[in-house]
């Protein structure tokens, strides 16, 4: 994934298109970082130019507004995304959902929304975990209750990555008599001039500081009953679960953007840094350090392309995909302590880039899937 990769996934194309990705973002995005952060969530402009550009729908058929490439395009722009630093802008989200959409959605669902999600006019986010229901996800509450036409929608949602910005909600509710399981279906949810919707506040949180994290609430929401993504009720959790490895890769892509930037960056100032009339660079620890950071680093991008290979080819399996989350961001966490120590002091004030990316990093062994969650399912592919 860097330039110096060998990686067999990565085609011209592929290297073209993370010309141009770099390029927007070094244009639209890396100067408003610390605004954002700041401010506590993107602006809504960066979804309609990057729709623009064409980064949203990349990995959307042709048929539905898009560029119609493998998802390994999105792995591009995901993996350049962390790789300047940048974790505000909900990016990811928009791929997991239009991937959903694209694998079940019938003819008319994937008429309505992929056209206005390539264009960065729906937002999209999912919306999972709740108070009651995290990690155990077959204890979800919310209700979506058939009335006539329509879906009636009751239920709250916390942790909702995009939830402040987001009009296109991916809603996991139950639908069906049936307990566990068995009874989860998605509805999507547009939710501009939604009754009964409303957004908590922007959750305060000790990292991604620039990402709109939300409780969402759903109070008596009537939507149309076609939103039912997918032709029948109470296939919602399968669905999700065939879709989970990409999210679970995105992560493990993110990580290793993040780490060759932690490396950059650590290296440089190593090398600029004098202490005892010499560079800190120079000193026996720091070598060894950022070789230990530079190799955990290189292990992972193998990893990972070996991966996104067999994601482009339809094989990637949850058990792989967990292996890529788990210890992506166990890397990615290690790393981030050992370059920020050398950093001193300065590693402690958030002006430094290092101290950000520190902060940002610890989310990642609990998102998408607490770190404990993936070993269980790698376990659980050893126990057969
Ligand atoms: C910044 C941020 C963004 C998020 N974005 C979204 C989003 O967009 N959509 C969404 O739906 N959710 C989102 N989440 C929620 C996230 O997916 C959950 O926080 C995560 O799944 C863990 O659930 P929980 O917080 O309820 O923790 P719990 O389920 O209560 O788990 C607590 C801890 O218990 C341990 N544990 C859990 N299960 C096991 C197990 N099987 N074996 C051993 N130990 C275990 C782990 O250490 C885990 O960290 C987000 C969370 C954060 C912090």
């Amino acid at each position: 994934m860097s330039e110096t990769t060998t990686a067999g996934w990565k085609s011209e194309d592929h290297a073209l298109y993370g010309e141009s990705v770099r390029k927007f973002l070094a244009a639209e995005v890396v100067p408003n970082i610390e605004r954002w952060r700041k401010q506590g969530i993107v602006d809504r402009e960066i979804w309609s130019k990057a729709g623009d550009a064409g980064l949203l729908g990349a990995t959307i058929p042709e048929a539905y507004g898009g560029a119609g490439t493998p998802k390994s395009f999105d792995a591009v722009l995901l993996y350049e995304l962390a790789k300047c630093g940048e974790t505000s802008w909900g990016a990811a989200i928009q791929t997991i959902v239009a991937h959903y959409i694209v694998a079940y959605g019938t003819e008319d669902q994937k008429q309505r929304w992929l056209p206005r999600m390539a264009a960065g006019e729906l937002i999209a986010a999912v919306a999972m975990t709740e108070p009651g229901a995290g990690s155990d996800l077959q204890a979800v509450k919310t209700v979506a209750e058939r009335r006539g036409d329509d879906l009636c929608i009751n239920g709250s949602k916390t942790f909702i990555t995009n939830g402040q910005i987001s009009n296109l909600v991916c809603v996991v509710a139950r639908t069906e008599e049936a307990s566990g399981a068995g009874g989860i279906s998605l509805v999507m949810a547009e939710t501009d001039d939604l009754s009964g919707f409303t957004r908590g506040r922007n959750l305060e949180k000790i990292g991604l500081k620039g990402q709109d994290t939300s409780e969402l609430f759903f109070e008596d929401c009537l939507v149309p009953a076609s939103n039912l993504l997918g032709e029948h009720g109470g296939r919602g959790f399968k669905q999700l679960m065939v879709q989970l490895p990409w999210e679970r890769l995105i992560i493990g892509i993110s990580a290793l953007g993040a780490m060759d930037q932690m490396v950059d960056e650590t290296v440089t100032y190593a090398k600029e840094r004098k202490l005892f009339k010499q560079r800190l660079f120079d000193l026996q620890n720091t070598r060894m350090k950022l070789a230990e950071a530079k190799t955990k680093t290189e292990v992972l991008r193998s990893f990972i392309a070996d991966c996104i290979e067999k994601l482009d080819r339809g094989e990637l399996d949850a058990s792989t995909a967990s292996m890529a989350k788990w210890w992506g961001s166990q890397m990615q966490c290690e790393v981030a302590d050992e370059c920020l120590q050398l950093f001193g002091g300065y590693g402690y004030m958030n002006e430094y880039a290092i101290a950000r990316a520190y902060t940002d990093a610890r989310v990642q062994k609990i998102y998408g899937g607490a770190n404990e969650v993936m070993k269980e399912l790698i376990a659980r592919s050893l126990d057969g």
